[in-house]
């Protein structure tokens, strides 16, 4: 009987909960949806020894529909991290803050009703303060670090219109950033650092963002480098001292921007940083914000890291200038973001350097993502034509380690001209919006030349899946010429390459030819001015073609 009370009583008090507090989605967004965020300024209030974070903010608040009663704001996109602690708005508003998402159980909603309904247009100015009540991969605080990625959800943002996702630019606004920290500590975050003062209470720092982006941060007990270009500041800032110091890092990080604008344009931030994270706190390896980048401490470990800075710092242009969508999307951004640091390497390191790039990766960056990665994934099963890849997993690994070489190939086919002027184009035709693997191909399409071939072109790298593997033989003919054949030996159908061959004459010189192959097997006869001892096929490695050094050979036709 008393159990059954209990019962009773707990079902009653659920069911209350339930009804005072939880709207489903659209209820939310037709009671406060449709505000525009003009101005938001947030005071941070780090905690390391709670393991919290305390804030409070302000935002100016532009309604875009009709008429409404009021905005709702919406906080935790993957984990409940954090939680409203009041809401105010101009006079005679009233605010609820403790309202749940039925289909969202992670977010927590706060709710204001204005006296008097607005109309489009209309702007407000509300304050609000909050907390963190748990840390995650997307928001944390601990004695080590402290950092937020926008992604989270980790401040206020207004609710979307009716109908309507969040998106990023739900989350983007100017303003300031203040930070209070421990003494000793320093943050990172979009923007510029406009104040930065060591007092008793600890260290205060503000950093001012012009531009609409969603904010995010990184703090912690930094040493920092940086290098500044053309009055731009590009700095990293690291946990430890390493092999290869902070102001060395910075440079590097330097000259891979500078080197992808070469071929890319202006970079789109006004400076950039790149944070040092400890191994293991999160469930990420690197994590590009807008404007900085955050990667564990493994990253750094081997100097600085070249490949990772500038891939990173290509999602600027690859992923946040512009976006990326529907099939085989992880080709506009993933892929090009792992082209920008084939660009870098070539031009700090030179071309031997950004060759072994592609082939075998490097120390320090992931062993997947180049043509023995490939070679190796294929082999387990995980292959599919770019042209289908989702996102995520290994499908991610394979637009970094076959959709690098097909721009690379691409670059080849075209010559350098034709590409990255294709490739600005792009860019400044897709500003600001998403952009498809069909509108690289009508780009590269209406680009080339009748004799790239370019609709076959990307169909054979795009389209199907696994690589050509290619077998070599030649004889003398006499009259000083060699008959040389080539045969395709992977299944599937035959792929028209240009092939460099290499034939090493008995007097140790080299004559190099580009051969033209097409359909299983291709003969052809070449004019030599000596005895041909050995041929090499592709010796500059310029094809994704399965090579021995790379294991994992592919299958063979019948
Ligand atoms: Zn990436």
């Amino acid at each position: 009987m008393i159990r059954n009370l209990a019962i009773t009583l707990l079902t009653a008090f659920l069911s209350g909960l339930l009804s005072a507090q939880t709207l489903s989605r659209n209820e939310l967004q037709a009671r406060g949806g449709g505000w525009r965020m003009q101005q938001l300024d947030l005071d941070i209030k780090l905690l390391p020894k709670l393991g919290k974070l305390e804030a409070k903010g302000q935002m100016i608040l532009e309604l875009s529909l009709e008429s409404s009663e009021g905005p709702g704001l919406f906080l935790n996109f993957k984990d409940p991290d954090m939680e409203f602690l009041s809401l105010s708005g101009p006079e005679g508003s009233e605010a609820e803050i403790d309202l749940l998402v039925k289909e969202r159980p992670e977010g927590r909603v706060a709710m204001l009703s204005l006296a008097e309904p607005a109309e489009e247009g209309e702007q407000i100015e509300i304050s609000f303060t909050w907390h963190s009540v748990q840390n995650s991969g997307a928001c944390m605080v601990d004695q080590d670090i402290a950092l937020a990625r926008w992604v989270g959800g980790w401040y206020p943002i207004p609710l979307p219109a009716p109908g309507e996702n969040s998106k990023v630019a739900d989350a983007a606004a100017p303003g300031l950033t203040t930070f209070r920290m421990p003494s000793g500590w320093m943050a990172v975050s979009n923007g510029s650092r406009v104040m930065s003062e060591e007092g008793e209470g600890g260290n205060e720092e503000t950093w001012e963002l012009e531009n609409s982006y969603a904010r995010s941060f990184a703090a912690g007990p930094f040493i920092e480098g940086s290098q500044e270009v053309d009055g731009r500041e590009f700095a990293v800032y690291l946990l430890s001292e390493k092999s290869d110091g902070a102001e060395v890092q910075a440079r590097s990080l330097a000259a891979a921007i500078s080197a992808m604008e070469q071929r890319f344009g202006e970079f789109p931030y006004s400076n950039y940083a790149i944070v040092e994270v400890p191994n293991n706190k999160v469930f990420w390896y690197a994590a590009s914000q807008q404007g900085f980048i955050m990667a564990e401490s493994g990253a750094f470990e081997f100097g600085a890291n070249l490949p990772l800075f500038a891939h990173e710092a290509s999602h600027a242009w690859w992923g946040n200038l512009v976006n990326s969508t529907g099939p085989g999307g992880i080709l506009c951004d993933e892929s090009l973001a792992q082209y920008g640091a084939v660009v870098a390497i070539e031009e700090i390191e030179g071309y031997e350097a950004m060759t072994e790039f592609l082939r075998f990766s490097r120390r320090g960056y992931s062993s997947a993502q180049c043509a023995k990665g490939y070679f190796q994934m294929a082999s387990e099963g995980n292959d599919m034509p770019l042209a289908q890849l989702g996102s995520g997993g290994w499908q991610h690994d394979l637009s970094d380690a076959k959709g690098h070489w097909f721009y690379h190939m691409l670059r080849r086919r075209l010559g350098d001209e034709i590409f990255f002027s294709t490739m600005r184009g792009l860019i400044a035709d897709f500003t600001g919006r998403a952009m498809s693997l069909n509108d690289v191909r009508a780009a590269y399409t209406k680009a080339a030349p009748e004799s790239a071939r370019m609709s076959e072109f990307l169909s054979q790298w795009l389209d199907r899946k696994g690589a050509p593997v290619l077998e070599a033989e030649f004889e003398a003919v006499g009259d000083g010429k060699v008959k040389l054949r080539i045969v395709q030996e992977q299944r599937g159908k035959p792929y028209h390459l240009r092939v460099d061959v290499r034939l090493i004459l008995a007097d140790g010189t080299e004559s190099d030819q580009l051969v033209e192959i097409e359909g299983w097997e291709t003969e052809i006869e070449l004019v030599v001015s000596g005895e041909v001892e050995d041929l090499i096929i592709d010796p500059e490695h310029r094809l994704f073609i399965w090579k021995p050094e790379y294991g994992n050979e592919p299958e063979r036709r019948d």
